[in-house]
C-alpha cells in the first residue's frame, strides 16, 4: 500500500502522486470508497496507472466513471483498456464520444502522416454522453460539467467547488491546447471558454498538461488577447476569420500601386 497524496482534498493526479511525469494529467476524484478518472492517457502507461491505483487502496468496483476531457490521442488511447480493467462506464461529451467510438485516428491526432506519427487509437464505447450542466456523482460529490469547446469541439472541463479541471483550455504558463482545424478547433469558442473560466468564481486551475495553478485572472487576460489576434493571422489558416493583408491588397490592386 502506498500513502495517498492528494492534490487537493479529494483529488490524486496520478503524476504527482507516483512524483514523475507519467503523462498527461489524470485526476481521480474519489469520496469514501467511490471514485473516477478523468482522463487515463496513452495506452502503454494504463497497467502502471491502474498498479498506482491499486496500492492506493481505491476498489476497482467502487470506480464510478472513467471521464474524457476530450478525444485526443494523449489523453485516451488507454481508454479501451482502462475500462476493460477497471469494468467502470466511459463518459465523454457526444462530439468526443463520435471520435471515440469509431477510434479515429486523424481527429485524435493518433495519425499524423506529414510527421511519421501512426499510433493505434483503440475504439471504445461511450456509455454516457455528458454535456454542459450535468453532474457526475462520486460519493457524495457533484462533479459540474462544463462544455469549454475550442481546442477541440468537444472538450469538458468539470468543475468541483473551488477547482476546475480544466483540460487543454490553459496551461500555467500561458500556453493553450493546439489549435488545428483537423481537430475541430474554434478560436472563438476557445476565447469563450476562456472568458467563462476567467469570470468564474473557481480559484484553481487543474489542467490536463503541467503542474496546477491559481486561477490568474491577468494570465487569462493576455491569453484571450494573444489569442485575439490568431482570429486575423493567415499562420492559423482556416482557424482564423479574417486576413487583413487581404482586403488591403484588394485595394492595392484597385489602385493600380505598385510595390514602394
Ligand atoms: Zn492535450
Amino acid at each position: 500500500m502506498l500513502p495517498r497524496n492528494p492534490l487537493f482534498p479529494h483529488v490524486v493526479e496520478l503524476n504527482h502522486q507516483a512524483r514523475r511525469r507519467i503523462g498527461c494529467c489524470v485526476y481521480l476524484v474519489y469520496d469514501d470508497s467511490d471514485w473516477a478518472l478523468f482522463d487515463i492517457g496513452y495506452e502503454d502507461s494504463v497497467d502502471e496507472i491502474v498498479e498506482l491505483v491499486r496500492q492506493l487502496d481505491f476498489p476497482f468496483s467502487r470506480c464510478k466513471a472513467i471521464v474524457a476531457t476530450h478525444a485526443d490521442v494523449d489523453h485516451i488511447q488507454g481508454l479501451a483498456k482502462a475500462k476493460q480493467i477497471l469494468k467502470a462506464p466511459v463518459l465523454a461529451h457526444p462530439k468526443a464520444a463520435v471520435l471515440l467510438e469509431k477510434g479515429d485516428r486523424l481527429a485524435s491526432f493518433a495519425e499524423i502522416p506529414a510527421q511519421n506519427i501512426d499510433l493505434p487509437m483503440p475504439a471504445v464505447e461511450v456509455d454516457r454522453r455528458i454535456d454542459d450542466g450535468d453532474v457526475i456523482q462520486v460519493g457524495k460529490l457533484n462533479v459540474e460539467v462544463w462544455h469549454t469547446p475550442g481546442h477541440t469541439d468537444g472538450q469538458l472541463s468539470f468543475r468541483l467547488g473551488e477547482l476546475l479541471l480544466s483540460g487543454d483550455n490553459l496551461f500555467r504558463d500561458g500556453c493553450v491546447g493546439v489549435i488545428d482545424a483537423h481537430h475541430g478547433s474554434s478560436i472563438p469558442e476557445f476565447i469563450n471558454s476562456l472568458r467563462r473560466i476567467q469570470a468564474s468564481d473557481v480559484s484553481w486551475l487543474l489542467p490536463s498538461h503541467g503542474p496546477a495553478f491559481r486561477k490568474d485572472d491577468a494570465l487569462i487576460e493576455r491569453t484571450i488577447a494573444r489569442l485575439e489576434t490568431y482570429l486575423h493571422m493567415a499562420d492559423f489558416g482556416t482557424c482564423a476569420i479574417d486576413w487583413p493583408l487581404m482586403d488591403q491588397w484588394e485595394q492595392e490592386l484597385v489602385e493600380g500601386r505598385s510595390p514602394q
